[in-house]
């Protein structure tokens, strides 16, 4: 039987949210941990599918944007150490090229689906300051970007809004 090593006990500082998305996971753990400054143990990664984007529809899109503030809650009472929330979207995420058809009022994303996961980030700034500043977390938003034709690396740009 293998076993393998957990950490017993941890005082996460941040919880950083970004894309499940398989192709972006060797950059989206070295990012954190070297950039970031945060080790394993050190952070909550909450990895799901659209990544921060998740939160740009509150309105519009009530149960994505539940699911992730639920989790935040949660993680809120029982963590009293986090202080920081990172929010990374990235680039041609496949959660965007499925907004356009979840409801009609989503329709604006059809029209230019690649420029939204950087464009959202705004709105997803927005969504912090209306609904969820009760947490009392300092907010980066990071946007992942290609950095070659043949799309086999990335670069992370922090977005101030
Ligand atoms: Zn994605």
């Amino acid at each position: 039987m293998n076993v393998y090593e957990v950490i017993p006990r941890v005082s996460p500082e941040a919880i950083v949210v970004y894309c499940c998305d398989p192709r972006f996971q060797t950059a989206f753990g070295p990012f954190v941990e070297s950039e970031l400054g945060l080790k394993k143990g050190q952070y909550v990664p909450l990895v799901v599918a659209g990544g921060a984007g998740v939160l740009a529809n509150p309105d519009r899109l009530p149960n994505e944007f539940e699911f992730l503030k639920n989790r935040f809650e949660l993680f809120h009472e029982h963590f009293a150490s986090i202080r920081r929330l990172v929010l990374i979207n990235h680039e041609d995420c496949v959660y965007y090229k499925t907004l356009a058809g979840k409801i009609p009022a989503l329709e604006e994303y059809a029209a230019e689906p690649c420029h939204w996961p950087r464009e959202d980030l705004t709105r997803i700034a927005q969504t912090f300051d209306r609904l969820l500043s009760h947490l009392g977390w300092g907010v980066e938003l990071y946007y992942a970007g290609f950095t070659n034709g043949d799309r086999s690396q990335v670069a992370f740009d922090r977005i101030r809004v």
